[in-house]
């Protein structure tokens, strides 16, 4: 696909300074900081905040700073502020893609700290991509604390891109977890679906986690069949998306269907249909009866919107 880099997150082209990782130390007073609380990035405006380094907001940062990239031969930093508490009522359960509430540091009273669902297609390609990037590697260490192979507690090195077990020695690395998403199509319609919980009348394209031991094209095909009964023959790569919720990585995948015929599993999906393409566009220009779009900035509108416009190839 010739314009796979222009969906949201993709296309920043980074330098994500690697040879500075083991000794970032001596970058950081000639540095820029980007913030997080509890993996929402402070944006003002349609832009990433970006600290000094000795900014007093940073006063209420873990110590780890994790090193993303270089830029103009200035590092950026990520600093980590979940452990500050903002003024305001119950914040204990903020992480989920419908979260609009904004918190305010009293350091940085003009920016707020957002969902980055809801600031992704606002933001810059290297904003976007540092942001994804810092929210993924932070959950990544607040879940990996101790080594997966003796149980010892582990230590983050290589500024946040490596943990390190004294114990028995291994080294662990920042995982990504493939996810198929895919694009099935026949004739004149394409495959839909919704899960339980969704707002109503939000359907999107059929994913599944890719299972060890599995191509990509083999996941599409099982998880097709595995949600809707659906069977699918000939499949192709389309476009990937980084997706730091927590930690996936979307590829984008078309698939023909050779089968037409429903069968939904219900511990999977609640539903699933075929839409016409002239239906879709009505889904697309919210004119649709009973179907909402699918989230901007989400690979899965990407897709979608490509079929529409014949912009697949
Ligand atoms: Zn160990």
């Amino acid at each position: 696909m010739k314009i796979a880099e222009t969906v949201t997150f993709a296309g920043a082209n980074l330098d994500r300074a690697a040879d500075w990782r083991a000794d970032s130390t001596a970058h950081i007073a000639d540095s820029d900081v980007i913030a997080l609380w509890r993996g929402k990035p402070l944006v003002m405006g349609d832009a990433l905040v970006r600290l000094r380094h000795d900014h007093p907001a940073l006063s209420d940062a873990r110590d780890m700073r994790l090193l993303l990239a270089r830029s103009g031969g200035r590092a950026i930093f990520a600093a980590d502020l979940s452990d500050w508490t903002p003024a305001g009522p119950d914040v204990a359960h903020l992480d989920s893609f419908s979260d609009q509430t904004e918190q305010a540091h009293p350091a940085v009273p003009q920016a707020t700290f957002v969902e980055l669902r809801s600031a992704m297609t606002r933001l810059s390609r290297e904003d976007a991509e540092l942001a994804a990037t810092a929210r993924s590697l932070f959950h990544w260490h607040a879940i990996h604390g101790f080594c997966a192979n003796c149980g010892a507690a582990s230590v983050a090195t290589q500024a946040g891109w490596q943990r390190d077990c004294a114990a028995c020695g291994r080294h662990h690395f920042p995982r990504t977890d493939p996810v198929v998403i895919m694009l099935i199509t026949h004739q004149n319609s394409v495959l839909v679906g919704r899960s339980p919980g969704w707002p109503e009348g939000m359907y999107s394209l059929l994913a599944g986690f890719v299972e060890p031991g599995e191509t990509l094209e083999a996941a599409v095909r099982r998880e097709v069949f595995e949600e809707a009964g659906v069977t699918v023959g000939a499949v192709s790569y389309l476009a990937s998306q980084p997706w730091a919720f927590p930690a996936s990585l979307m590829c984008g995948m078309r698939g023909e269907a050779t089968s037409t015929a429903i069968k939904i599993d219900p511990a999977e999906i609640e539903d699933a249909r075929w839409v016409t393409r002239e239906e879709m566009a009505d889904v697309f220009a919210g004119q649709h009866h009973d179907i909402k779009p699918a989230r901007p900035g989400a690979i899965a509108h990407f897709l979608l919107e490509n079929w529409l416009s014949d912009t697949l190839d």
